[in-house]
């Protein structure tokens, strides 16, 4: 899941983005509102975390073009001060949420996991297919009750695999959402890390779950 953060207080988005990426999340910042606004159409993000008050164009500005220009991406907002009135705004001109600063990073992340899951009835926190399952909260990952270990970027790719199954995912698709803005995506280091992936999930068991289609990127499914 890639999430962009539009923050001008360097402090702020750092630690968020440190955060996040703690959590297997690919990230990108943007400073100002401009920027924000560009990455925000340019990129298909899961989430866009925007602050209201920021530099040459203002959150709520950043918020109703996005929606102008059909990004449906969920997005939650930032507020500095505890208005009522800003957070009205925010959510009658499309956001999701929003959280008020100073807020504990705990409370961010769960706010993020209900938002990735919007518009999906699931409610649950651990995704399954065939006897794999991956759990949302712990990272835990289980084939048949045999745990697997991940590196952060397996993880991360697995997750995006298991909320699409039975989907194509091209090479494009899985960059946009799993690795961030300095990714480099002429090079195989996406077939390299599904490789990783497939030993890790499939070997040994009869029923394979990843598959490749030739030419045209990867598939989850039974
Ligand atoms: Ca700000």
């Amino acid at each position: 899941m890639r999430i962009l953060i539009v923050e001008d207080e360097k402090k702020v988005a750092g630690f968020i983005k440190k955060g996040l990426e703690e959590e297997t999340y690919a990230v990108d910042v943007a400073y100002d509102g401009e920027d924000g606004l560009h990455m925000g159409v340019e990129n298909q993000y899961d989430l866009i975390i925007l602050d209201l008050m920021l530099p040459i164009i203002d959150g709520l500005n950043v918020l109703s073009r996005l929606r102008g220009k059909k990004v449906e991406t969920p997005i939650l907002l930032l507020t500095a001060k505890d208005s009522v009135e800003d957070k009205v705004t925010g959510l009658n001109s499309g956001a999701d949420d929003y959280l008020t600063k100073p807020f504990a990073f705990s409370e961010l992340l769960a706010r993020i996991r209900v938002l990735l899951r919007r518009g999906k009835t699931e409610t649950k926190t651990v995704l399954q297919i065939d006897g794999l399952s991956l759990d949302l909260v712990s990272h835990k990952v289980k084939r048949h009750d045999e745990e697997i270990e991940l590196t952060g970027k397996e993880y991360s790719l697995l997750e995006y695999f298991m909320r699409n199954q039975g989907k194509v995912l091209t090479r494009t698709m899985i960059a946009e959402h799993v690795w961030d803005y300095n990714f480099d995506t002429f090079t195989n280091v996406i077939d390299v890390y599904v490789n990783h992936l497939r030993k890790k999930i499939d070997k040994g068991y009869p029923e394979k779950l990843l598959h490749t289609l030739r030419g045209v990127g990867y598939i989850m499914k039974e």
